[in-house]
């Protein structure tokens, strides 16, 4: 697949673009590298002056970028608009929060003076995902722009656009060019760059392919990478929970982003004693969700961001239904209503599916569904609960819903995640550390855990 924008609601090819060739790949790695030298000792309040005028661009923009987000990706445009808001939202965390996170720690030692001091480590390469193209790089940048690190963007190869809008929000705002690049290459590239001595680590968010193909070429050259792959993330709801709650929050957590989060949920796993009366209402929510032309604000669901995904989606569905599982609704990419409309006929369009009854063997065991589709699952107790959520090889989020204070504390213990919300949906928030554990990945992004990832944590000792 070459470099382009292709309208995922409609199919259209709107705009291809030419990848750079190896030159000028070295021209930028050049002069990522000699930015480098100066940008580390300008002072953190400059850095943070920028970083802010960052945020304002982007929130006077935000419809403008909303637009480019919709258009690429299909994401509805509402929370188009509203992920170049959370971006902006990143950037201003880091601008007020840097200073104190890389400030000298002190530590008694026999020495007469002896701390941690935090240094930049040099060009960063961040190899990105198409889901939340803005908020996904902007999590990435903040921290490392204002720890004094140079970035490098190669961006997921049909959100060109935006790629080509974050680079320039970084310019405008008054950073210097070499501080963040953006190098439209195809997946192809990324061995090559990572693997040049200027690229000191490197970040993806991404597909555990590629995560694994990044890691290991990286790991060959002992250079630190992050990763931040895929999820199959636990919804448990157990009989004590507020229902109503639990299943509003339910659809919000599986729908957002028409399916295509890795935090989004993706299996539910529901206690007996209330499991008829869940699936009811989770269908009913379902059967109300309106599918269709992510331009309009009316829309809940848009179309899926290729028509690779559809295909991928649906294989993983059909895998299940072949197997014995039942579609409680859904199912059948035939079904979405937008079809009967001309323009989106090749669209990328999934209806809101709900995948039950699962015999042993299917892929909702050990897959990721990255799509409108909720696999649901029903335990007799708590302990079947916890023991179901960790069978998965990811470990992403979890959410968990109770009523009992007691079965929240042991569900924040034991279920293996980076991240679980007791009565509240996943979600990220530049305060607190993302990441996960098992394959979906290592590393944390945000809060201070998240600016200490592209840093030499250097000891200073003085007699
Ligand atoms: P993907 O195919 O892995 O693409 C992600 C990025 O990696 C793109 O820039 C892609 O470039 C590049 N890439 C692909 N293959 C590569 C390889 N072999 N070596 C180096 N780079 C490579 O992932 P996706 O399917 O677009 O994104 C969805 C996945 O990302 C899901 O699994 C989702 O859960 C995960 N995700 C995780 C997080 C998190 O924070 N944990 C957040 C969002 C998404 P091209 O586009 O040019 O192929």
């Amino acid at each position: 697949m070459g470099i382009a924008t292709v309208n995922p609601a409609t199919g259209e090819t709107l705009k291809n673009f030419e990848p750079l060739n190896d030159q000028e790949i070295a021209q930028k790695l050049d002069q990522a590298q000699k930015t480098f030298e100066q940008y580390r000792y300008i002072p953190i309040a400059q850095k943070a002056e920028w970083m802010n005028a960052a945020a304002t661009l982007l929130v006077d923009r935000r419809e403008e970028f909303g637009k480019i987000m919709a258009l690429e990706v299909g994401k509805p445009i509402a929370s188009a608009i509203a992920e170049a808001e959370k971006s902006a939202w990143v950037c201003r965390y880091y601008a007020e929060n840097a200073a104190q996170f890389l400030a000298n720690v002190p530590i008694e030692t026999d020495a007469s003076r002896s701390f941690v001091s935090y240094q930049p480590i040099g060009v960063v390469l961040a190899v990105m995902p198409w889901n939340f193209p803005f908020w996904q790089v902007f999590r990435f940048a903040a921290p490392a722009l204002m720890a004094g690190n140079v970035g490098l963007l190669k961006h997921a190869s049909n959100v060109p656009q935006c790629a080509l809008a974050i680079e320039e929000i970084f310019r405008e705002a008054g950073f210097p060019t070499g501080a963040f690049q953006t190098l439209l290459v195809g997946s192809d590239k990324v061995a090559q760059i990572v693997t040049d001595e200027r690229v000191k680590a490197a970040t993806l968010t991404g597909s555990e392919p590629a995560g694994a193909s990044l890691a290991s070429l990286a790991g060959k050259l002992i250079k630190k990478t992050v990763l931040e792959l895929g999820g199959s993330d636990p919804f448990i709801v157990l009989e004590s929970a507020d229902l109503e709650t639990a299943v509003s929050t339910a659809v919000t957590a599986r729908m957002i982003n028409s399916g295509q989060s890795c935090i989004a949920a993706k299996r539910f796993i529901v206690q007996e004693a209330i499991a008829d009366q869940f699936t009811e209402k989770l269908v009913a929510k379902y059967a109300a969700l309106k599918v269709g032309d992510p331009m309009n604000p009316e829309t809940d669901i848009g179309p899926l961001a290729t028509p690779g995904i559809l295909k991928d989606l649906d294989q993983l569905v059909q895998t299940c239904i072949e197997k014995g599982a039942k579609a409680l609704i859904g199912g059948n990419p035939q079904d979405v209503l937008t079809r009967s409309v001309v323009a989106f006929q090749h669209g990328n369009f999934y209806p809101p599916t709900i995948l039950a009854d699962f015999p042993p063997g299917t892929p909702a065991d050990d897959e990721e569904f990255f799509g409108p589709v909720a696999l649901l699952f029903r335990v007799p107790d708590i302990d079947a609960a916890i023991r179901l959520a960790n069978s998965s090889p990811f470990g992403l989020g979890a959410s968990a819903w109770t009523g009992i204070q007691e079965e929240g504390n042991r569900l924040a213990t034991e279920l293996e995640a980076g991240a679980v919300f007791i009565n509240g949906m996943v979600k990220s928030d530049p305060r607190l550390p993302f990441g996960g554990v098992k394959r979906s990945g290592y590393g944390r992004e945000l809060g201070i855990q998240g600016i200490h990832e592209f840093v030499n944590i250097k000891t200073v000792w003085m007699k």
